[in-house]
């Protein structure tokens, strides 16, 4: 069974993942498209200038763009390999894209989705700083004392604020946003019964027992 996680962007991405991937091992295969355009952006080439100019003037880069390199991406995947896709479904014609080619290729796939209120969202994003050199994000929520350093827990470089998760409206914006794409994503994969709609506001360990449960039926 594969598995893409769709979730809203908020500072408290990965951790699902993380635990499916210490869970299965070397069975699953990840897919994070954000390292992927990280990496392709340091490569000297027309395509990582191209993606570099983007995410320095904080634009999205292209759902087509995102699409191939999910189709590349499951080229490398063997047939008795599970697939864990941490990304959202932004468009419903990628939504219809991405599951006809996974039935072409025979996979069974769930999206779960982790359900989360605006107002929670707007928390954690708000919580959220960023390093400057690796590009991780994390959350003053879940580790208070990175206000007293402001260095990164990874490479020890400064950490800073995203201008545009400090200011409400643009946040507000962003939520607004999401939803315009994804909701008629999430109803189309409701009719196809591959959705599982989970709530992301209980304990992770509680939320990673659930995908377990959900996966293994
Ligand atoms: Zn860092």
């Amino acid at each position: 069974m594969d598995i893409i996680l769709s979730w809203i962007q908020a500072s408290w991405k990965g951790t699902q993942s993380r635990l499916l991937l210490e869970h299965f091992g070397e069975k699953m295969k990840y897919c994070e498209m954000w390292w992927i355009l990280r990496w392709l952006q340091t490569t000297d080439n027309p395509i990582g200038s191209y993606l570099k100019n983007l995410t320095e003037s904080w634009q999205l880069v292209k759902d087509e763009i995102i699409s191939g390199l999910w189709w590349v991406f499951m080229e490398t995947v063997a047939d008795d390999e599970m697939i864990l896709w941490d990304g959202m479904l932004r468009q419903i014609w990628q939504t219809i894209q991405i599951t006809e080619k996974m039935r072409d290729k025979d996979r069974l796939f769930k999206v779960i989705h982790l359900e989360i209120p605006d107002e929670e969202v707007i928390k954690r994003i708000q919580s959220r700083l960023l390093c400057k050199q690796c590009q991780r994000s994390f959350s003053i929520l879940q580790e208070p004392t990175l206000k007293v350093w402001w260095k990164c827990p990874n490479c020890w470089w400064e950490l800073y604020i995203r201008p545009d998760d400090a200011d409400i409206n643009a946040v507000r914006n962003r939520i607004q946003n999401f939803y315009k794409g994804t909701t008629p994503s999430l109803e189309w994969l409701a009719q196809q019964w591959i959705l599982i709609r989970i709530d992301w506001m209980q304990d992770e360990n509680k939320i990673f027992n659930q995908i377990l449960s959900l996966i293994s039926k």
